[in-house]
């Protein structure tokens, strides 16, 4: 948020003090753009439909009004009762939420009374319920069961946040959002919250909104350019696994990366292709147990695993035939933190996917990229994206640029990629899939007793270990001299003998994509020598 520009401040808009401190505590100097519009129609008592890009601080522009006017009633003693209903569609975001909540009602004591009751251990639930928290968080078809169990009413309901909306309407919560509706009072504030407007909202606003204020932002789906860069590498299903791993083995791509295909057994033969070669990495798809998505995000987010592959096959596939509990795509609105990179393996078979995987990095201020395989086959879609990020960002140049990899450069690569890759027969890839969901179901019952409060003890529990089902070959973790690429021996030596920073990486070095003469495999040797001057002793 650029400092000179007049925006409302968080203290010119009339939040308590305790929720002041607490965003100075998160460190949130400046109001998003969707924070400076919504706060003020929230705290008026508006009915507000916020349309926001992922990331863009979506749940504080709720959050904070929710959380003020809680304190609000609070002054006037109102009997505790539940006062906001905050729905999402899955657990994941609940839990995300919950905690994003109670970060910002860090400083308000025990005043304000937050719980996540979208997990399936329903006793537990009705103690937490018993108590009358002021918010609860949880999914539709949840609430539903408390509510037609008696377990709570909502008489005293005073908001009702429905986030991520498009997915809660159009992913087989309709009906028990209809039937919810017949529980809520006659007056309430009402928000609803979505990165896209499917028709599926339009209709059901109706529903629960009261002539509401419509808070669709002029601003691009995604960061701008000078914060997030679109590269694509053009290459056909044969040369993504090779490209992909020289990639990686030469130290092209680091920091945080999610990788992203286009099944669920495409992300186990991407992991057991990559463990061929020693890459650890693990799976975050919708058939794994949510504690688990949950621990596995939890633990990239601290930085103890580099690379994770996600499918979104349930809505990349299945749109509408998601269960009513099931989860709504394990990876969307889940809030991966620090991605430098979003790599598609497997190009998105629609450009709101491509908007979607391209919000988990450059969150925040951080900067990020997004590196896509882009096939024959995914021209079309691939043009769509470009047509769609230059409407963004109003732009008459292209905004995906070429990464013209030079698969002649890592031809080394290919041949031992390609036996890698194809030692992941179908058989493999099933057997990966039974063995890694028994582990990780293991792995749950083990949480379930130490989620609570042992962090430490949940380190030992990763889900990055290797699969096993086809035979490694400790070659091929190896990178020999003979096979890197000449441009880059010399770099890497000088590496070796200095500092790491000059071994440029693919996030890092944003320029790299910017100028392509940078990228030492589009460059002939005698360009890169020239570029990097005399090797130093
Ligand atoms: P959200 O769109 O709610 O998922 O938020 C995305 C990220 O932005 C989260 O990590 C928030 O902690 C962060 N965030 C939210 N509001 C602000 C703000 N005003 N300034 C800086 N970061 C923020």
């Amino acid at each position: 948020m650029d400092p000179n520009k007049t925006v409302k401040q968080f203290h010119e808009m009339e939040l308590d003090d305790r929720i002041l401190k607490a965003i100075s505590k998160l460190g949130w100097t400046y109001p998003t753009l969707i924070q400076e519009a919504a706060i003020p129609l929230l705290l008026e008592g508006k009915d507000v439909v916020v349309k926001a890009r992922t990331g863009s601080g979506k749940t504080a522009a709720f959050a904070l009004p929710v959380i003020q006017k809680i304190l609000n009633s609070k002054l006037n003693a109102a009997e505790q009762a539940i006062s906001a209903l905050i729905l999402s569609p899955s657990k994941e975001l609940c839990q995300q939420t919950r905690a994003a909540m109670e970060l910002m009602a860090s400083k308000c004591g025990k005043v304000i009374r937050i719980v996540d009751v979208s997990s399936s251990d329903v006793v537990a639930q009705k103690h937490a319920l018993s108590e009358r928290p002021d918010i609860v968080i949880t999914t539709p078809a949840k609430i539903l069961t408390h509510l037609q169990s008696g377990a709570i009413d909502l008489k005293k309901l005073e908001t009702l946040v429905v986030d991520e909306a498009d997915l809660v309407f159009s992913f087989g919560f309709e009906k028990d959002f209809k039937k919810l509706v017949d529980f809520l009072p006659p007056i309430y504030q009402a928000v609803l919250v979505s990165a896209t407007f499917t028709d599926d909202i339009k209709d059901m606003k109706n529903l629960i909104l009261h002539n509401p204020a419509i808070l669709k932002l002029e601003e691009p789906e995604l960061v701008p350019e000078s914060q997030l860069s679109h590269q694509r590498i053009l290459a056909e299903e044969n040369d993504k696994p090779a490209i992909l791993c020289a990639l990686l083995k030469l130290r092209l791509i680091r920091g945080k990366n999610v990788i992203f295909v286009n099944s669920v057994d495409r992300c186990y033969k991407l992991k057991l292709f990559l463990e061929q070669f020693s890459i650890k990495s693990c799976i975050l798809n919708s058939e794994l147990p949510t504690k688990i998505r949950i621990h596995t995000i939890n633990q990239f987010n601290q930085g103890n695993y580099d690379f994770i592959i996600a499918s979104d096959e349930n809505m990349l596939e299945n749109p509408g035939r998601v269960k009513s509990d099931t989860e709504a795509g394990a990876s969307r609105g889940i809030d991966f933190q620090c991605v430098s990179n979003v790599i598609n393996f497997d190009f998105p078979l629609d450009v709101n996917s491509y908007i979607h995987r391209a919000g988990r990095t450059a969150r925040g201020t951080n900067k990020g990229c997004v590196l896509s395989f882009v096939s024959m086959k995914d021209k079309e879609v691939n043009d769509a994206v470009e047509d769609r990020l230059k409407s963004g960002y109003t732009s008459e140049d292209a905004i995906i640029k070429n990464y013209q990899f030079k698969l002649e450069e890592v031809e080394p690569f290919r041949y031992r990629a390609k036996d890698a890759w194809r030692a992941i027969t179908r058989i493999a890839v099933h057997e990966a899939r039974l063995r890694e969901i028994k582990t990780e179901i293991f792995n749950n019952e083990k949480l379930k007793s130490f989620f609570a409060d042992n962090n430490r003890e949940l380190q030992v529990l990763r889900h990055d270990k290797p699969l096993k089902v086809v035979k490694i070959q400790p070659h091929l973790s190896h990178v020999p001299e003979y096979i890197v690429p000449k441009a880059l021996k010399r770099l890497a030596s000088s590496t070796n003998q200095r500092s790491s920073k000059q071994f440029k990486s693919f996030s890092a070095a944003k320029s790299t994509y910017e100028s392509q003469q940078d990228n030492p495999l589009l460059c002939s040797d005698i360009d890169y020598a020239k570029k990097r001057g005399p090797r130093r002793k």
